[in-house]
């Protein structure tokens, strides 16, 4: 499968938008079909960087690592909808940094007076803050001025004739039917952006394994509060309850919320599996298939180590890593 001419990726969530950008700027002729454009999922993201309770470990970490490098280049563009962000990540228990936070620039344990009340641990660093609506049309701007083509449009059949010889299927939760693949769960999450009152530093809490989560993402004149992961619910529709909650839960640490105008809310379903699945699949009609799906909580965060993957496997080549 060397010196692929021809690719059709199905989906165009951050893993779809990415794999595109990635294949079609390497000189490969790209198509992209989606049923919703943007994907909503990747919209409701908050989105921060942060290898957030996926699997397999070893890759994570490379995938992640990678896409860190990615990131700290977007964000010298404000049009990316990327920033550099300092803040606290803070637990009510005492409790080590995560792994991944310690080697992030300006990493420091907090002095106990620089946490809200009720916290006994809290780490400082530097993260890549994506604002999703504005990274999401970014990286659809690329791919157009590149040459890629898009369609809206539901692939019902992975042997579909028309898809061509090599197809990158990038359908998140949509694997389940398109891909038989019975190991894909939704974990709901619920977001309130609300106008900023001029908060310029990022907040979250380790929640463990909670369902109600808290997180306050500053992006320019809004922010994204947090939030909710309910395990195999992908109702989508705002729950009032939820977004009050999240409201008190986020003013209890940062009081300029109070007032805040509530300007949308975002829900989507983290497409969740045991292990992320990047592979190539041969099928019985001779078609390369190449799986990028199942990031959880942390697609955006993988999104340009497993897309240099898909470049690597479109290629004939085995994974990088
Ligand atoms: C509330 C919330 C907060 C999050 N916060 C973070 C965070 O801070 N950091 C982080 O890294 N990640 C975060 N995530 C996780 C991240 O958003 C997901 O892992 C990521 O969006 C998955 O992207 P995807 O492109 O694989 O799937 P999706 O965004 O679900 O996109 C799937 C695409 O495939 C299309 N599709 C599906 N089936 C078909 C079909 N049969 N035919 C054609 N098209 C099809 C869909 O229409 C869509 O375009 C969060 C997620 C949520 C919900």
């Amino acid at each position: 499968m060397s010196g692929v001419e021809h690719v059709t990726v199905i989906g165009a969530g951050v893993s779809g938008l990415t794999s595109a950008v990635v294949l079609a700027e390497s000189g490969v002729r790209v198509h992209v079909i989606a049923a919703e454009w943007p994907g909503g999922n990747s919209l409701a993201a908050g989105a921060m960087w942060g290898p957030y309770l996926v699997e397999p470990r070893d890759k994570v970490a490379e995938w992640s690592r990678h896409s860190l490098e990615v990131f700290r280049t977007l964000a010298g563009d404000p049009c990316t909808g990327v920033r550099i962000t300092s803040g606290v990540e803070a637990s009510r228990h005492a409790v080590a940094p995560p792994d991944w936070a310690t080697t992030r620039p300006g990493f420091r344990p907090c002095a106990p007076n620089e946490l809200p009340p009720g916290f006994r641990t809290g780490y400082r660093f530097e993260v890549p803050l994506i604002d999703m609506p504005s990274y999401l049309g970014s990286l659809h701007r690329r791919l157009l001025a590149i040459g890629a083509t898009v369609a809206k449009g539901r692939v019902t059949d992975l042997d579909d004739p028309d898809l061509g010889p090599v197809v990158v299927n990038c359908s998140g939760l949509g694997s389940r039917q398109l891909a038989d693949d019975t190991d894909l769960r939704p974990i709901r999450g619920q977001h309130v952006v609300v106008a900023n009152p001029g908060i310029t530093e990022f907040f979250s809490e380790d929640t463990g394994t909670s369902t109600d989560l808290l997180c306050v993402y500053p992006h320019g004149d809004t922010v994204v509060l947090g939030g909710t992961a309910i395990d195999g619910r992908e109702d989508l529709s705002p729950d009032p309850e939820a977004a009050e909650a999240i409201l008190r839960r986020c003013t209890t640490v940062e009081p300029r919320l109070a007032e805040a105008r509530v300007l949308a809310h975002r829900i989507g379903a983290r497409p969740t599996r045991p292990a992320v699945r990047v592979e190539a699949e041969v099928r019985a009609n001779g078609r390369t298939v190449i799986h990028n799906y199942g990031h959880g909580g942390a697609g955006v965060t993988l999104s340009w180590g497993c897309a240099r993957d898909v470049h690597l496997l479109s290629a004939g080549r085995s994974q990088a890593y």
